[in-house]
């Protein structure tokens, strides 16, 4: 029979699978002896069976469930129908993968009409127990019979107001009693049915409820924006209530065994007093700094700073706490790895090595690469933020980054406006889990109340995003669509700057600048490359774009596109010339111009490279991409190359092509213009011979593509070599250069062992390898790639990720052919698969010697390498 339920006491960490990340660490913690209320987990086995087979709890799990509580029951010593010792519940979700804010929980479940007039009298504390109960009805109306919360918040909130009262906890008995009656009554107007006095059903509504909510919209998003699989289901865990809402002795709080924005080693934390559950995440009332705690409560904060760094030990990483105090009690109810910044991610994982807690090795896989992206974000420039006008000042850093956008107030319209070009902002009093698609639509994210743990702040730094709460300074008003600051007012579509280091707010566009990086950063990059087996290289051109990549740790460039050189103004005519020229001998009088363009570039390229391979690419696009599109362009075009604008228009429609991808481009250019590739090859070794009279003893590789016979590559090789060869002659001097092709159609790695044997090196290209191994048009697949992974035809886009299936398998044969026969030949990627995560882990496993990716994703890549080395397994060469 299988076991759906798990008490605590059964748990430990390594059942996440099983018990979700939340039970399983509930369970570890109780197995460390920490003060855990106790409980028991239905497993992710029986969410998965419960929404596969027509969501309904089958009787094996409620005949379990019903053992369970009677055995739970006997360990508290409480019941739900006990008026000596009453047992009240939370339900609450969780994952194998954290999903922070996403899923749901209820608290305070088993009151009812009765029971709460039980505790209340047991508590001596009416407005206590009225508190729970009016807690318990929103939670529950919320999460299982889906009535709005805004129906419940809005009462509550005019209630308040009505009143005076300042604070939730302001309300007295009479008044919380006469929410919950209106609470009830909102029951029977939007959902039709009383709210369920009976617990039991309660307790199965309830677990139901969160199993089904792993198929909301919500869940549903962040789990594609996290790549987090449908198929790993929530635990639902049962835990005994203890109440931070007991009064002034009691509170709840979040806390992080290091600050998860710059990483310091330094408890970080916020707890509010008289509070349950998420008031402290929900940004209700700004929460105290834990620090105060130390005043309030020494030995709580005594005992919660020893837990605290027992739990960092244990996990040997940053923990993010929940915790709650009833009557000077200390509980711990969660612990798990805190999301931090990209910075704090770094900082910690060298502390961490550096405290001797983890080894290199584990800290490369404390680092997500994403964040490595994040770290080179741009920062405002520190005179361009002087000359702004600040807007606010009293907001939290609550996660870093530098964006400008258009102010808009709401989710919906943050996407509405993104997904047509715009950059936006969004400003809420505070966010929640239904804002989640604009949140991620938007550029930043500004909240007036909450603080460092709100919804927005630690969902902003999961996903990376800029985000500013608690900007008490300024009023948001979602309703006029106004934001009031101290000097004005601004509305919406108006353009605000949010600097999320620093907490500003500032009006207008402010300039900004690239990311400095600290010595954390290059202590972490260098331990990753030590780590690494595979170099990572860049794809550039530009010297702004090569110096980046070499500042970000990239082993050579593996990829020069030599067809971006031609599209300055001066270089295009003559292009056109040699295209559109009927005699060699212009043809060759046009190239003789652009060769001089070319050995410019070629000098400062390989210059920067120094002593580092660089592999230029010979000429690859169409030809018909130099040539003029409009009329205007043509005529004076005509008027350039002094030639009639219908004898242009005419040679014009002869190059036409009907499939320009499959026809007249890469080597195929130079089987039909020879001297095309010769002066290129010319122009890279005159450039390499003299920067080696000048000391630099520089590495080109030259590349021929798109070749799929060997006597292609042959018959261009022996042109190149025979110009090479009578040039070495002249300067009388060897140049150091390599000659390879870019693997890219099927056909060349079918012949690989033959290519191979004439190659010193290959280079995958792994966009068109992919765009011809499925017969997919790149430019066309966007019409039906969607509706392949909507049914689940493919699970990833080929062009994004790695199709291990079919292009890794061409891949992975091709190079293990030609290691075999030339096992000195060089192999790398240079696709845009080169700098994708989950496509590197498999590189990693073949014998290549690279891969190589834009200059702002080499360090990401590096940090892929690392990860994926530290992973291990090599898959076998035969
Ligand atoms: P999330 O996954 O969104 O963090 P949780 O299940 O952790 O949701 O619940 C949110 C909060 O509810 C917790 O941080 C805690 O403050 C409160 N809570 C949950 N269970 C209990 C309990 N048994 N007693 C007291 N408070 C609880
Ligand atoms: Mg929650
Ligand atoms: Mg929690």
């Amino acid at each position: 029979m299988t076991k759906y339920i798990y008490a605590f006491d059964e748990g430990k960490k390594a059942m996440k699978d099983l018990l979700g990340g939340k039970g399983a660490n509930l369970a570890e913690m109780k197995r460390l002896g920490l003060p855990v209320p106790d409980g028991f987990t239905l497993t992710t086995q029986a969410c998965i069976e419960y929404l596969n087979h027509g969501s309904k709890l089958s009787e094996e799990v409620m005949e379990s469930l019903h053992e369970q509580l009677e055995a739970f029951s006997k360990r508290t010593k409480k019941s739900f129908s006990s008026e000596e010792a009453l047992l009240l519940v939370s339900v609450r979700s969780g994952a194998k993968i954290s999903m922070p804010g996403m899923m749901d929980t209820i608290l305070n479940l088993g009151l009812n009409d009765n029971n709460v007039k039980i505790l209340a009298e047991k508590t001596n504390d009416e407005r206590f127990a009225y508190d729970c109960y009016r807690r318990l009805l929103q939670m529950f109306g919320e999460v299982v019979y889906d009535i709005p919360m805004a129906l419940f918040d809005t009462y509550f909130n005019q209630y308040k107001s009505r009143y005076h009262y300042q604070n939730d906890a302001d309300i007295p008995a009479e008044g919380l009693r006469e929410i919950c009656e209106y609470y009830k009554n909102v029951y029977l107007e939007e959902a039709y049915k009383p709210f369920p006095q009976e617990p039991i059903v309660q307790l199965t509504e309830a677990i139901e409820a969160v199993f089904k909510s792993w198929d909301n919209d919500r869940a549903r998003v962040y789990r594609q924006l996290n790549e987090i699989p449908y198929g790993i289901g929530t635990a639902v865990n049962i835990q005994e209530m203890v109440f931070g809402n007991s009064g002034n002795q009691s509170g709840t709080g979040v806390a992080f065994t290091r600050n998860p924005v710059t990483g310091e080693a330094k408890l970080f934390g916020e707890y509010l007093l008289n509070a349950q559950g998420e008031d402290v995440v929900a940004g209700i009332r700004t929460p105290k700094n834990i620090e105060t705690l130390k005043v309030q409560m020494p030995h709580v904060h005594q005992q919660f700073l020893k837990v605290a760094q027992q739990l960092e030990m244990h996990y040997k990483d940053m923990q993010d706490i929940e915790f709650t105090i009833e009557n000077e009690q200390l509980y711990i109810l969660q612990t798990r790895n805190g999301k931090r910044t990209a910075n704090a991610a770094i900082h910690i994982a060298v502390d961490l090595v550096e405290e001797g807690i983890i080894s290199k090795k584990e800290a490369v896989m404390n680092v997500e690469v994403k964040s490595i992206d994040q770290l080179l974000h741009p920062n405002f420039d520190d005179n361009a933020l002087e000359a702004a006008t600040i807007i606010s000042k009293m907001g939290l850093p609550a996660s870093p980054g530098a964006a400008s956008g258009q102010i808009v107030f709401s989710a919906e319209t943050a996407k509405l406006k993104a997904e047509q070009g715009a950059h936006v902002i969004l400003m809420r009093p505070e966010t929640s889990p239904e804002d989640i698609e604009g949140m991620i639509a938007s550029k930043a994210i500004v909240t007036t109340h909450g603080g460092m743990t709100s919804h927005a702040a630690v969902v902003a730094r999961g996903m990376g995003k800029c985000c500013v709460t608690g900007c008490s300074d300024i009023e948001i008003n979602i309703i006029d669509k106004k934001v009031t600051y101290p000097n004005g007012t601004l509305n919406e579509g108006d353009i605000i700057s949010v600097d999320g280091a620093k907490g500003d707010i500032y009006l207008d566009e402010v300039k900004t600048t690239k990311a400095e990086r600290s010595k954390d950063f290059e202590t972490f990059m260098q331990w990753s490359e030590e780590v690494a087996r595979l170099d990572v290289r860049m794809n550039a051109e530009t010297p702004q774009d090569i110096q980046a990549g070499y500042q970000f740790g990239a082993k050579g460039i593996g990829l020069v596109r030599t067809e971006h050189m031609f599209f300055g103004a001066e270089r295009l005519i003559e292009m056109r010339r040699f295209i559109l020229s009927y005699t060699q001998e212009n043809r060759i009088n046009a190239l003789n111009k652009i060769k001089q363009y070319q050995k410019e570039d070629f000098e400062t390229i390989l210059k920067l490279s120094g002593e580092r391979p660089t592999i230029i690419r010979l000429l690859d696009p169409p030809l018909h991409e130099f040539l003029p599109k409009s009329t205007e362009e043509k005529h004076s075009v005509a008027r350039q190359l002094n030639v009639s604008f219908s004898e242009l228009e005419h040679y014009i429609a002869s190059l036409n092509e009907v499939n320009p991808m499959l026809g007249h481009r890469g080597c195929r250019l130079a089987i039909t213009y020879p001297e095309l590739y010769i002066m290129q090859a010319e122009a890279i070794v005159e450039s390499a011979l003299k920067l080696k009279q000048q000391g630099i003893d520089c590495q080109p590789e030259i590349m021929i593509p798109l070749v799929s016979s060997v006597s292609e590559f042959t018959t261009l090789k022996a042109q190149i070599i025979d110009k090479i060869e009578r040039l070495e002659i002249e300067m009388d001097e060897s140049a150091h250069y390599l000659l390879g092709t870019m693997i890219e159609t099927p056909r060349a790695c079918l012949i690989a062992e033959d290519l191979a044997k004439e190659c010193d090196f290959f280079s995958f290209g792994t966009n068109d390898l992919t765009q011809l191994t499925f017969g997919f048009s790149r430019d066309d697949a966007g019409k039906f790639i969607n509706a392949y992974s909507e049914q689940g035809i493919l699970d990833i886009d080929p062009f994004q990720t790695l199709d291990l299936e079919g292009v890794g398998q061409l891949i992975q044969r091709t190079t293990e052919q030609a290691k075999s026969v030339n096992p000195t030949i060089k192999i790398g990627v240079c696709g845009e698969l080169g700098g994708d995560h989950r496509s590197i882990q498999y590189f990693n496993q073949l014998e290549l010697d690279y891969v190589s990716c834009s200059p702002f994703r080499v360090p990401g890549a590096l940090l892929s390498t690392a990860q994926s080395e530290v992973k291990g397994g090599r898959l076998r060469v035969q």
